[in-house]
């Protein structure tokens, strides 16, 4: 058995400061069968823990797809790369080939995931399903954690600097096996933060959006953006978003954001609803 263990970084990465991608993995979400919910919700929690998400992607299960996409992350310069999708059983999950092609190596099967099935179906190795068999498959030298609540485990492996992390599919695995090993990877409790405030102000987009364009530019690490499509028909829905090296700098950062664009919006008159 081995014990869960966080993928903690190494003392030269530094995951929440370099840049991250998102990538769906499943043909169904580009039908338009499933609405892609895991790289939205995994940009929120990278967001939230500071991180800098430059690209979020959906491609099909199409093993030189996934090969390629994953080369051109690296060599964009991303420092994690988070997959979702492709590490079931089934012939279209395509994952760990396309990692074990991108790494010129081969597969493996896992003893410690092996062991885990066993013990958590009570059988003996005879008895191993060729699913259960798919899933403890590896690409030789990542590093593997069992998930805290399916059967597919996470799969991390390591590219010029670069961490791709393999989720499976289903979304309640992915938020389980983020909160378990990922959050950590990212400087967890007391690393970087990202805050986020929403605001509303009764002005058209077009005449505030030079105002937060100057909070922006006054705020370093600040992001603000208005939301034409959420608005009623009086005020506009604004986020300010703020990040910081811990918790302390981010909510500096984002309480100057907010006055800042308070007292730009008091000078005009109008109103302003923090
Ligand atoms: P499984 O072991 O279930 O086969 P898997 O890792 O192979 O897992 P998929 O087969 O790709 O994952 O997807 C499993 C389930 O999760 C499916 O219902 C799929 O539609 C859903 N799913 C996959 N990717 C996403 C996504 N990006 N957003 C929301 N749901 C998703
Ligand atoms: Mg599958």
């Amino acid at each position: 058995m081995h014990e869960p263990r966080a993928p903690s970084p190494s003392p030269a990465e530094s995951p929440a400061a370099s840049p991250v991608e998102i990538v769906s993995i499943g043909t169904e979400l580009l039908l338009g069968r499933i609405q892609d919910s895991n790289s939205f919700w995994l940009a929120q929690q990278v967001a939230d823990l500071g991180g800098a998400v430059q690209r979020i992607t959906t491609i099909g299960d199409d093993q030189p797809t996934i090969v390629d996409l994953l080369r051109d992350a690296v060599a964009r310069g991303a420092g994690t790369i988070i997959t979702t999708g492709g590490l079931g059983p089934t012939p279209d999950d395509l994952t760990v080939a396309a990692v074990a092609e991108l790494l010129g190596v081969g597969t493996v099967l896992d003893r410690p995931t092996v062991e885990d099935y066993l013990r958590r179906r009570a059988i003996r190795e005879e008895e191993l399903t060729p699913a259960l068999r798919a899933m403890a498959t590896v690409p030789m030298g990542a590093e593997i954690f069992p998930s805290p609540a399916g059967w597919a485990p996470l799969i991390r492996a390591r590219m010029d600097g670069c961490s791709i992390f393999l989720l499976p599919g289903p979304p309640q695995e992915v938020q389980a096996i983020f909160a378990r090993y990922l959050a950590d990877h990212f400087g967890g409790e007391g690393g970087a933060r990202g805050l986020v405030h929403r605001v509303y102000v009764d002005m058209w987009e077009s005449e505030v959006s030079p105002m937060l364009q100057q909070v922006m530019d006054a705020v370093p690490g600040t992001y603000i953006k208005g939301y034409i499509a959420l608005g009623n028909q009086r005020f506009l829905p604004i986020d300010v978003l703020a990040r910081g090296a811990d918790d302390h700098a981010a909510q500096a950062s984002l309480d100057r954001a907010l006055d800042l664009l308070a007292s730009l919006v008091a000078e005009t008159g109008r109103d302003f609803q923090r």
